[in-house]
């Protein structure tokens, strides 16, 4: 018997690595749906990357499809709030809706998420936070966060530069973000 120890070659993986490679593994296979507050009593992280060619709502908006979005969420607890912290970020190519040459756009979107059971808890969420509406027990998926974030740092009408300054009277930017509604909601007292 030798043991934990694999062999491999002619040699044997020592214990401690074979726990580095199954974490590489784990790093790379990302939930698709998870439930918020089981991970933050987990204090589990996510990290990886996603091929935005699996985002279906991004996907429609970019000219290009190779590529990741890269991810990187902490489940924690501020205070008694169960929250999501870190970052989505992506080099995405857009079109430009002015000489319809490819954009290149890069995002890097931080992310805090406040996990609230009920619209009555969106008003105790600190300012810093925005609300994510789970009920208790229920599942989030991973793609719908990363497409949020990205979805809201796409312009609606993609230009570059150059060709906004030759057009004065380029049109507002507008965003339209999922938990907007919700946001209105907090900043009311209740
Ligand atoms: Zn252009």
């Amino acid at each position: 018997m030798q043991g934990i120890g694999v062999e491999v070659g002619d040699g044997t993986l020592t214990v401690a690595k074979l726990s580095l490679y199954h974490c590489r593994i784990m790093f790379d296979r990302l939930p698709d749906l998870f439930d918020p507050i089981e991970f933050v009593e987990k204090k589990r992280r996510i990290q990886g990357r996603v091929p935005l060619s699996s985002l279906d709502r991004v996907r429609d908006v970019l000219l290009r499809l190779e590529g990741d979005a890269e991810v990187d969420l902490e489940f924690k607890r501020e205070g008694r709030i169960p929250s999501l912290e870190g970052f989505v970020a992506a080099e995405l190519t857009l079109q430009c809706q002015c000489c319809l040459e490819a954009l290149t756009w890069p995002v890097r979107s931080e992310v805090h998420l406040g996990v609230v059971g009920s619209i009555d808890e969106v008003s105790i969420l600190p300012e810093e936070f925005e609300p994510m509406l789970v009920e208790p027990g229920g599942m989030v998926a991973l793609a719908d966060i990363i497409q949020d974030e990205l979805l809201l740092a796409i312009p609606s009408i993609p230009q570059h530069s150059r060709c906004r300054l030759s057009q004065p009277e380029a049109t507002a930017e507008s965003t339209d973000h999922p938990f907007a509604i919700l946001a209105e909601l907090k900043k009311k007292p209740s």
